[in-house]
């Protein structure tokens, strides 16, 4: 299994921008948002999540590098210890 070197079939040069929330680089094909991430999009908006898939430290699938920001961070702690956790 190539590591490192995924491809996708045909295209090559993808191009990234970073989040504006977490800071990570993201591909931006795979981003319903201009400025954000695919997590970050997901965390703020709700739009599909990537199923991450990380080589050398980021997903190959969304560029994602696991950035999380404060706010994020702070969002899902709160969550997590709330009463009425969503599963
Ligand atoms: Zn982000
Ligand atoms: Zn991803």
């Amino acid at each position: 299994m190539p590591e490192g070197k995924h491809r996708a079939m045909g295209s090559v040069s993808r191009q990234t921008l970073d989040c504006d929330e977490c800071g990570s680089t993201y591909f931006t094909d795979a981003s319903p948002m201009a400025k954000l991430c695919n997590e970050c999009s997901h965390q703020l908006y709700g739009y599909p999540q990537c199923v991450h898939e990380f080589v050398e430290g980021r997903c190959f699938h969304c560029g994602w590098d696991g950035s999380v920001s404060e706010y994020l961070r702070e969002r899902r702690r709160s969550a997590e210890s709330g009463p009425d956790r969503q599963s």
